[in-house]
């Protein structure tokens, strides 16, 4: 049997890690890791390298570049690059499939780069479909690459859509898990802290997108992952808040007939189907036993304690600039609660005021026809972003929480 070759970008975050634990289960001889890449975890980075006998390592902080070659000084035969550019080329070598795991829009050349080598390509890095959908489909067409979505929801999706029978589904479903402050009232959330916010209640993530489903917003940009993977209008993407994160995804047809995928909340089962696919494999997770867990919860999401399923929503039937728009101040906001310079309610509040402020600025580019588009966008944003929250921080007045 040859050797599947496979690369994952991100590969010292959560997704990577599980991504590396399942390829390191398998047969000896399954995988030939080709490359890894990270931003600035040199240590992680070195040690799955040399565990997976990685053929390359490419590292974006310059800085952390120093401790990588450290980290290898015994491993002539693995190959680095540094700095951003090194992590676009690692995307770029041959490999059979590659997981797109980079967190936010730092993720977009690096993920462009993986996709135009018209193999598979594994997509958890959601933020590239919000902000460039459109061109990410339409490239991936044209390279004839095969998208495979990791995101449980759309991965539950994509097991249940039938393809065949496109014109008799009425609805996809994704469910949400409502995060840590699904029963807490307003008043409660405009104290929450950064450790209350990281507390997720059923998945084990990354800060960034922990902090997206407290907000909901993660809700908010896997829809409009869902318009552009499925290929329908955003009416048609539904959100279920269901606390137990058993059921993912559901497809509902004109027959009535409503297709779920069910699992334990542990990435590692998308993972595993996107890495074996079409076929299966086995992965370590926990079995469903549904006798034990007795009774599965659904109820509609409250969009105004969680106002950035609307936003979200909003931005993708806007179209052009405005899911870019959202996603970068989102990140940048996101940043800035991590960091104590926001509060928790001012992350939604920021991402509406800079969707607005972004119609009438001169600076901000009006199309989005090309890649480079992309980057101008989300470079205005960020800017927009970082504005506005210097003005609140400078007048604690404005800031949501305390109105
Ligand atoms: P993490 O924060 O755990 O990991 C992010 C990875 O990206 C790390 O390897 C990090 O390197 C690397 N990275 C960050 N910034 C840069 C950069 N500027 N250039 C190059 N590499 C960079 O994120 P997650 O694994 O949680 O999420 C990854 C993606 O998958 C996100 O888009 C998320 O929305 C999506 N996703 C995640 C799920 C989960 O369960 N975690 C579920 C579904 C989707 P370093 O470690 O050195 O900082």
């Amino acid at each position: 049997m040859t050797p599947r070759r496979v690369s994952i970008l991100g590969a010292t975050g959560s997704v990577g890690l599980a991504t590396l634990d399942l390829i390191g289960r398998a047969e000896p001889g399954t995988y030939e890791v080709v490359a890894l890449t990270a931003r600035s975890n040199a240590e992680e980075l070195a040690r799955q390298a040399v565990r997976h006998k990685a053929a390359h390592v490419a590292i974006a902080d310059p800085q952390a570049g120093i401790a990588l070659k450290q980290a290898l000084s015994d491993h002539p035969e693995i190959t680095i690059g540094i700095g951003e550019p090194a992590v676009v080329e690692a995307a770029a070598m041959p490999a059979d499939w590659t997981m797109a795991a980079i967190v936010g829009a730092a993720g977009l050349r690096p993920t462009l780069a993986a996709l135009q080598q018209g193999r598979a390509l594994a997509f958890a890095n959601k933020e590239c479909l919000v902000c460039a959908g459109s061109l990410f489909m339409t490239e991936a067409a044209r390279c004839g690459a095969t998208l495979l979505p990791v995101d449980s929801e759309h991965n539950a999706v994509f097991q249940v859509f039938d393809g065949a029978q496109r014109s008799a589904i009425r609805s996809i479903t994704l469910t949400a898990s409502g995060g840590p402050f699904r029963t807490w009232s307003r008043e409660r959330m405009m104290q929450a802290s950064r450790a209350d916010a990281l507390a997720h209640p059923t998945w084990d993530m990354g800060a960034k997108i922990t902090i997206d489903s407290a907000s909901m917003m993660n809700k908010g940009l896997e829809i409009i992952e869902a318009c552009w993977l499925f290929d329908l209008p955003p009416e048609q993407v539904d959100v279920v808040v269901h606390p137990q994160s058993i059921v993912h995804g559901m497809v509902e047809y004109a027959d009535g007939s409503l297709l779920a995928q069910l699992g334990s909340p542990d990435m590692r089962t998308p993972i595993a189907s996107a890495l074996a696919w079409p076929e299966r494999m086995a992965a370590p997770v926990e079995r469903l036993r549904l006798a034990e867990i007795a009774r599965l919860d659904f109820e509609a999401p409250d969009l105004e304690r969680f106002p950035a399923i609307r936003l979200a929503r909003e931005a993708i039937k806007a179209g052009g600039i405005a899911p870019a728009v959202l996603n970068a101040a989102n990140e940048i906001a996101v940043e800035s609660f991590l960091a104590d310079r926001i509060r928790f309610l001012d992350i939604a509040a920021c991402v509406e005021e800079v969707l607005s402020r972004s119609h009438g600025d001169a600076d901000m580019p009006r199309s989005l026809s090309a890649f480079d588009d992309v980057y101008a966008i989300d470079a205005r944003a960020r800017q927009l972003a970082r504005d506005l929250i210097a003005d609140r921080i400078s007048d604690p007045q404005s800031r949501t929480t305390s109105s």
